[in-house]
């Protein structure tokens, strides 16, 4: 047994622990990171990126659909789906190597295995023992599979990514944005889909209008959703279709295949936590305060195994703030976790930031409150037979109508928001919005047209 020391050690080589260490490793450190699997974590293998690759797929195949409308003679084939998958892979594993580069350019020691705790400062991984004063626990999470008989025959969004050919007949169980974004990729790539969700709107912890208007856009383009529907089992037929039985009695299916949406769990087994005195929360999450330290003196965790917003870019900037705090004595560098914007890439996708009207209202009351909404069908449909809404809202508050929420679904809202979670971020009120000339014609003008 080897015992070598580090001034930090990262367990998990994923978009925190990847985005930390090379922080730290710009200010000097000697530092090894762990990876018990592919390097990039969930995001670059079964998140973000092969998800905005099967997105961008499904983007095409309406693409194709609406060519027609706009005078192109179109005679479209049919999809090959192992074909995208197999580009799709490949794209992934030169990230996975790009990665493992940038980790040697940056002399990061990358250690292969499953790191566990042996004490506070001492992490194993097989025979060996690395020790340092500084430790970032960034293992993520997983999805989570329902304890039902017959979950085994489905799959999760892990399996999505594994799908060789495209189901004909498909249930996503779920409402959460991966459930959401799933169907949306099915049903453009020609799967019948049906969305099962326990109660009746999609994307509950955003804005009402955002899942009201996606599930209305879902049903005209064909996918059934199921609602108030609990799965109780997951039964197989002798021909391998599958039913999914409910809670209140109904068998929805016939299904080539069943993907479970329901949520992830953080990564925090076997990894000898207790040994290191490292506490967990309520949720089963490793508990950290505001400086992603944990209740252990040079244990800190970041990313999805804290549970708070699980995205990468709030990976990454946990991490490398917590570089510059430990390593580059920034001490007031910590990431502030009110206000982050995220995107739904759903048909069409989503954009949001700040408070739900609901969470300002509970918030702040609602006669504090001014709502400006829009709604629209927006220009590139005009000539299409498809023709699904954008629908917009900005919240504001107190007499200077700060603006504290701003919501946005419809063609284009992916990359619109971003722009206006600065402006959020740096308080921005209506009359700043007002202010500001529109460009013509999008649909982000909207936002600074609204009265
Ligand atoms: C289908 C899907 C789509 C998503 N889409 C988006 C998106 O569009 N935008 C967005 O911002 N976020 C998206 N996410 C979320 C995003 O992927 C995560 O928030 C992000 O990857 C979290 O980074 P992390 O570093 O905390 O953990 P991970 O990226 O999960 O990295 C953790 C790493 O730790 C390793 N590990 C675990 N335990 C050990 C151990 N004991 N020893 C050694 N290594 C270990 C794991 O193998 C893994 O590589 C998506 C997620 C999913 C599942």
């Amino acid at each position: 047994m080897t015992t070598r020391s580090f001034d930090l050690v990262v367990i998990g080589g994923g978009s925190g622990g990847l985005a930390c260490a090379q922080r730290a490793a710009e200010y000097g450190a000697k530092i090894a990171l762990i990876e018990a699997d592919r390097l990039g974590g969930t995001c670059v293998n079964v998140g973000c990126v092969p998800k905005k690759v099967m997105w961008n797929a499904a983007q095409i195949a309406h693409a194709a659909h609406d060519a027609a409308h706009y005078g192109f003679e179109l005679t479209l084939g049919r999809h090959d789906w192992r074909a995208l998958q197999l580009a799709r892979d490949a794209y992934v594993q030169r990230l996975n190597g790009i990665y493992e580069r940038n980790l040697a350019n940056k002399k990061i020691e990358l250690v292969r295995g499953r790191g566990h705790f042996v004490g506070a400062g001492e992490v194993r991984v097989d025979e060996q023992t690395l020790a340092a004063p500084q430790v970032v626990i960034a293992t993520g999470g997983r999805p989570s599979i329902p304890p039902i008989p017959g979950a085994e025959f489905g799959v999760t969004s892990d399996g999505f990514f594994a799908l060789q050919a495209k189901p004909e007949r498909v249930a996503i169980v779920g409402s959460g944005y991966i459930a959401v974004e799933i169907a949306g990729v099915f049903a453009a790539l020609g799967s019948k889909v049906s969305l099962v969700i326990r109660q009746d709107r999609v994307l509950r912890s955003f804005d009402s209008m955002l899942g009201d208007g996606l599930m209305k856009i879902m049903r005209d383009e064909g996918i059934e959703i199921v609602t108030q529907a609990v799965p109780r089992a997951l039964g197989r037929d002798v021909d391998a279709s599958l039913r999914l039985l409910t809670v209140d009695g109904r068998t929805v299916g016939p299904f080539d295949c069943v993907v479970w949406a329901i949520g992830r769990e953080p990564m925090v087994e076997d990894m000898g936590l207790d040994r290191a005195g490292v506490r967990l929360d309520a949720s089963g999450h490793i508990a950290v305060d505001p400086l992603q330290q944990t209740n252990v003196g040079g244990i800190h965790a970041i990313g999805d195994v804290t549970g708070r917003a699980l995205l990468t870019p709030v990976a990454i900037a946990a991490g490398r703030r917590l570089a510059d705090r430990v390593f580059s004595g920034m001490t007031d560098r910590y990431l502030d976790y009110s206000n982050i914007p995220t995107v739904v890439f759903s048909h069409p996708p989503i954009g949001t930031v700040g408070l739900s009207e609901q969470e300002a209202r509970d918030r702040y009351g609602a006669e504090s409150l001014k709502i400006y909404t829009s709604g629209f069908v927006p220009m590139y449909h005009a000539l299409t037979t498809r023709k699904p809404r954008a629908e917009m809202k900005l919240i504001t508050m107190g007499p200077e109508q700060r603006i504290v929420g701003c919501h946005v679904i419809g063609a284009g809202a992916d990359e619109m928001l971003q722009g206006f979670a600065v402006a959020l971020k740096m308080g921005a009120t209506k009359r700043d919005f007002d202010d500001t000339v529109a460009i013509h014609p999008t649909s982000a003008e909207e936002f600074v047209t609204m009265r």
